[in-house]
């Protein structure tokens, strides 16, 4: 059943691309296909559904795709259908491997899309892959959009996502309402592909400073310092960083390590900036060392941990008390 929900008026001023009805309702022109349901994809197809799209969402998982039934998103049994029942079809899957087999596999996407349709991939994936799906589909008459997503899980739950967007001029133009339900601060980085690459050197930075925050912290607390007041020196000089300031205080300092975002998915990521560097001679040697710290974290057994409980894992090698904030 399509969603339709009443919007307030901000939401009005706030959601472009649809059309006011009779009834004062707005109604989008998408109908949009959401694969993949988890930390992320949930937030953002929810967002999408209480801002009026139609959606249809699919998920690996049935409790995921239960969880968007129940507001008013049309579950679908697999990816075919939500291919053959949706004008644009996005994709928040962990990896390009799972995002690759979804659109070009047998039974994937590009199989069942209409000519005239666009896909747009929002997971973290490597530029490669990124540009066979784009070459792929249009071969096929289907417009592609790459708009990875930044900050936080917590973000995406608010609406407040960022999005780096690679697509041209046409399709960015029609994507947008959809980024502007899902998030509040939208970037066009260039052509199709764009976007992936912009992502990898966004989280290149964001990643390999939560093991500089470890190595920091765990030499805080060895050397018997105050964890508050080492924390508020850092935030009022040039060492602060996001990570530090905006994520650990309600995450690992707290001492909550559930996901947000996964040690697991961290790795894999500057596993694509290291292949990515490699590919363009690029040498990154700061990148290697971090993507080196996430791989023990790991096999450590911390790969379903959120990344900041990075600086657990070092401390817990080392003998040293684990910070937390009382
Ligand atoms: P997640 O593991 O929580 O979710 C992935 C979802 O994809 C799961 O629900 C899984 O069941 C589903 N899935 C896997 N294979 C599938 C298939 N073949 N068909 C349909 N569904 C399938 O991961 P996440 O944290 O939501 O991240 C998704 C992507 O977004 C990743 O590329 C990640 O790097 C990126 N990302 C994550 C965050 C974050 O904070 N978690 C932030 C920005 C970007």
């Amino acid at each position: 059943m399509p969603c339709e929900i009443l919007l307030n008026s901000s939401e009005l001023r706030s959601v472009s691309g649809g059309q006011n009805r009779r009834d004062g309702r707005m109604a989008h022109m998408e109908t949009i296909g959401f694969i993949g349901l988890g930390r992320m994809g949930r937030p953002m197809a929810s967002n999408l559904c209480r801002k009026g799209f139609r959606v249809i969402a699919y998920d690996v998982n049935p409790t995921a795709v239960a969880e968007l039934a129940a507001l008013q998103a049309r579950p679908a049994q697999d990816v075919a259908e939500v291919a053959a029942s949706s004008t644009a079809i996005v994709t928040m899957l962990p990896d390009p491997k799972t995002v690759d087999s979804v659109v070009l596999g047998p039974d994937g996407v590009l199989s069942h899309a209409a000519s005239g349709s666009l896909i747009m991939d929002m997971s973290t994936i490597d530029p490669k892959t990124t540009d066979r799906l784009a070459a792929r589909a249009a071969d096929k008459g289907v417009a592609f959009v790459d708009a990875p997503v930044g900050r936080l899980a917590s973000h995406a739950d608010k609406g407040e996502s960022l999005f780096m967007v690679g697509a041209a001029p046409q399709d960015f133009v029609r994507v947008k309402p959809m980024l502007e339900a899902m998030g509040n601060t939208i970037f066009h980085c260039g052509p199709a592909g764009s976007g992936t690459r912009t992502k990898l050197v966004n989280n290149y930075l964001a990643i390999s400073s939560c093991q500089m925050n470890a190595e920091a912290l765990a030499l805080s607390q060895r050397l018997g310092l105050d964890l508050s007041t080492t924390l508020d020196v850092l935030y009022g000089t040039t060492a602060f960083n996001g990570q530090l300031k905006i994520n650990w205080p309600g995450k690992v300092l707290k001492d909550d390590t559930s996901p947000g975002f996964t040690i697991d998915l961290a790795h894999k990521d500057l596993s694509l900036v290291m292949d990515a560097a490699n590919e363009a001679r690029v040498p990154m040697p700061m990148a290697a060392a971090a993507r080196e710290a996430f791989s023990f974290a790991r096999a450590s057994g911390s790969g379903g941990k959120d990344f900041s409980a990075m600086v657990d894992v070092l401390c817990q090698s080392a003998g040293i008390a684990k910070p937390r904030l009382r």
